[in-house]
Order: structure tokens, then C-alpha cells, then sequence
């Protein structure tokens, strides 16, 4: 008998996005021609930039070459890759990474799906609510929580509420906790930490002898300079915090798929007879164990973004979405809205209307603005009474969604 991973079950129920799909389909099929605008799932709407398709054609025709065909990768990624990370995204800001301590990937989905493995199943873990929902539902499928409960917290769990009093930047918790997952700039808050934030947050892990799992996948959106990018700007960073960077966002490759994960040799977990491990090697050995590499042609694509060129063009690209987001955070703002984020962060996290819930503001904008967003509550508790709009789409499709909205409830 193939007894099942009961810890599933408690996975409360439906994944916010087919929830969301259901509705948004109902409401087509209803109404044919109300022409839906999605400003909702996180996903990007720009093509993928020249320098990078030019270095993909290239890499395929090599491929096509005795000379130049490659089988298997090197397990954590090739030296052309590690070293245009380092000289693109470290070194730059005085940050010091080793290439064997990068690990490159096929996404940060998966990464930060799968770190917890290197856990022990006793480990606490620290979220903030509302958070990214992959990091929850991972630690609940390996069985590192109870049920979960009415209002939707998981027992076990340290929830750490980002709400507007805190700016959407929680901080460390008086309680102890093992493994703190923190994404910045966030999704869904737009919210990004300063330096000084996330030194609190080094010294916490510092002083409980916790991990921090930092999830820098917007990391190229942030505007200000003096932000910091990486949580290894921080003193102290390289012995408590792993990173995770992705490629999806800052360049569009969503659906090409590559990422990278930074463990850094001196970050440590201890055993039960109360050992010092280096979990280098075991996020090492996982990889290895159950995955084969990300393809040449993606890991050329993604050596591309790096150069100066590749940047550019990215760079371009980001900042197109960022002009969205400027659009939607003033438009929305002066339609009487509260707006929050969208300054370091392509998404906008709005206060909805006094008296709505988050899921009724979702069916109202749908059915009198034509215009999907995602439900802050499906982000956790503390989302309720919020909506995140995204920046991923055309100029015409967000001035439109604008013009819509202001019509249906501007003031
Ligand atoms: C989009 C996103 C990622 C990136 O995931 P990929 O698997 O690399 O596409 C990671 N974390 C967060 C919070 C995201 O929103």
C-alpha cells in the first residue's frame, strides 16, 4: 500500500492562483468582450533582450558542432557563468563571494522550495505575513508544521506581521526561530529593507544562532543605490544568511529558467551531538543527488545579461516596469487609493476600499474595471484588507486599467 505524504493534506486549500483563474474565467466566459487586462500573477510581459537572444543562437549553434557540443554541466554551474555573477552583481559592491560557493539553478522557486531540506524536521521557521507563498507550503509539505488553523497560520510557524506601521519590513522577532525566510525588494509588499534593517536582522541570526534566507529575486529593481542589493552588504552576513538571485525578473526569463543560490562556506547548522556542518556541503551534495545543471545555451543567455550590452538592454527593460509602476502607484494614489510599494519593486500593494475584503475588492475590480489583481489574504493573515497589482504589462494596458479603474472608483 503507497501510504501518502499525509503533510500535504494540511496544505490549506487550492494555490491562489487557480483560485484566482477559476474566477477570472468565469467571469470570460460570462462576459466575452469586457476585455480583462491581468495586472495579477507576477509573471513578465517583455520579450527577451537582443544581447541575450544573440548569445542563445549562438550557444544552439555550437551545440550543433563536434567541437562545441556540451553534455552534463559542471554541477554548480560553468566558470564563464560564476564569474560574470561575481563581477557583475558582487564585486561592484565590495562584496566577497567565492565561485564554488554559487550554485546556479534552473529558478528561485525551487531553490527556496527546496532549502529547507538541508533543515532539520525540528527547525522553527520565521516568515513574515504576508509572505511568498512557496516558502510556507514547503516546510509544510516536509511535515515542519501542524495544522493550520481558521484564520490560515500554520501551527509551528513564527508569522512575523509586515503591516503599515512596521512599513512592510518586519523586524526579528523576540522569540527564537531557526531558519527566517526574508524576500527583498518583496513580493507582495513592494517593500524593500534598508541597511539598517537588514543589520538587525544579521545580528538576530547572529546572536540566535539562526539562518537567514534571503531571496533577492528583485534585487534589480531597486532604484536607490545606497539600498543594499544583496544581504551580504552586511557585516556578518557571509556566517548567518544564504541568497538566492534569479534571472526571471530582471531579464525575462521566466520561462527560460535560471537562477542562482550563494552558500557562503561559513554559514553553519549543528548537529544533535552538537557538531559544527558547514551547510555548504550539504546544499552541495543535494544538488549534485537531484540535479543535473542548468542547459549550456541558458547558462550563455545568462552570462549575457552581464555584459555591457546585456545590461543595458535589461536594465532598459526594468526600468519600463518601473515607469508602470510609477504610473499605477500615482494613478491609484490620486484616485484616492492608499498605495504602498512599486518605488524599489514592481508591484503595488493597495489598501482596499474601507469595509471590502481583500477577495470582494478582487470580484469588484474584476466585474467593474475588467482588471484582475491578487487578493492580498492570499498572501497570508496579515495581506487581508489588501490588493498587489502588478507592473508587468504593456504601457497601453496599464494606462487603460488606469483609466478604468479611476472611472469605476475614483473620487
Ligand atoms: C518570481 C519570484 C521568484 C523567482 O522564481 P524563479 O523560479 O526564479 O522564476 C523567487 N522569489 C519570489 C519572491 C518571486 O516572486
Amino acid at each position: 500500500m503507497a501510504r501518502i505524504n499525509e503533510h500535504y493534506r494540511k496544505l490549506a486549500a487550492g494555490y491562489l492562483f487557480p483560485e484566482i483563474g477559476r474566477r477570472v474565467t468565469a467571469f470570460a466566459q460570462a462576459h466575452p468582450d469586457a476585455g480583462i487586462i491581468r495586472l495579477g500573477i507576477g509573471d513578465v510581459t517583455e520579450p527577451l533582450v537582443p544581447a541575450v537572444v544573440e548569445a542563445m543562437r549562438r550557444a544552439v549553434d555550437e551545440m550543433g558542432t563536434r567541437e562545441g557540443f556540451r553534455g552534463y554541466a559542471p554541477d554548480q554551474g560553468y566558470d564563464f557563468l560564476l564569474d560574470a555573477i561575481i563581477a557583475g552583481d558582487y564585486a561592484p559592491r565590495g562584496v566577497q563571494v567565492a565561485p564554488g560557493e554559487i550554485f546556479v539553478s534552473d529558478g528561485s522557486k525551487q531553490d527556496s522550495g527546496n532549502v529547507q531540506e538541508i533543515f532539520g524536521a525540528d527547525c522553527r521557521v520565521a516568515v513574515a505575513d504576508p509572505v511568498y507563498p512557496v516558502y510556507v507550503d514547503t516546510n509544510v509539505m516536509a511535515g515542519r508544521t501542524g495544522a493550520v488553523d481558521e484564520r490560515g497560520y500554520y501551527g509551528g510557524i513564527l508569522y512575523l506581521p509586515a503591516t503599515e506601521a512596521n512599513g512592510f519590513v518586519p523586524d526579528p522577532p523576540a522569540e527564537r526561530a531557526d531558519v527566517a525566510y526574508l524576500c527583498f525588494p518583496n513580493n507582495p509588499t513592494g517593500a524593500v529593507a534598508t541597511h539598517d534593517q537588514l543589520a538587525r536582522w544579521v545580528a538576530w541570526a547572529r546572536a540566535h544562532d539562526a539562518v537567514l534566507i534571503f531571496d533577492a529575486a528583485y534585487d534589480a529593481y531597486v532604484q536607490d543605490p545606497s539600498l543594499p542589493r544583496s544581504i551580504y552588504e552586511v557585516e556578518g552576513a557571509r556566517q548567518c544568511a544564504i541568497e538566492m538571485r534569479s534571472y526571471s525578473k530582471r531579464a525575462g526569463f521566466t520561462g527560460v529558467r535560471c537562477a542562482y543560490t550563494v552558500v557562503p562556506k561559513d554559514v553553519t547548522g549543528v548537529t544533535a551531538a552538537g557538531e559544527r556542518v558547514a551547510l555548504h556541503a550539504l546544499w552541495a551534495r543535494r544538488m549534485s543527488t537531484k540535479f543535473n545543471g542548468v542547459p549550456y545555451v541558458i547558462q550563455r543567455a545568462a552570462e549575457a545579461v552581464h555584459s555591457p550590452e546585456g545590461r543595458k538592454q535589461t536594465g532598459e527593460q526594468v526600468a519600463f516596469y518601473m515607469e508602470n509602476a510609477r504610473l499605477l502607484r500615482e494613478g491609484l494614489g490620486a484616485a484616492g487609493f492608499r498605495v504602498f510599494g512599486g518605488v524599489h519593486a514592481p508591484y503595488i500593494w493597495i489598501r482596499v476600499p474601507e469595509g471590502a475584503t481583500s477577495w470582494g475588492f478582487f470580484d469588484d475590480l474584476l466585474a467593474k474595471a475588467h482588471v484582475v489583481g491578487t487578493p492580498g489574504a492570499g498572501f497570508g493573515p496579515a495581506g487581508e484588507g489588501f490588493l498587489r497589482l502588478s507592473a508587468f504589462n504593456s504601457r497601453a494596458n496599464v494606462e487603460e486599467a488606469l483609466a478604468r479603474i479611476r472611472r469605476a472608483f475614483g473620487r
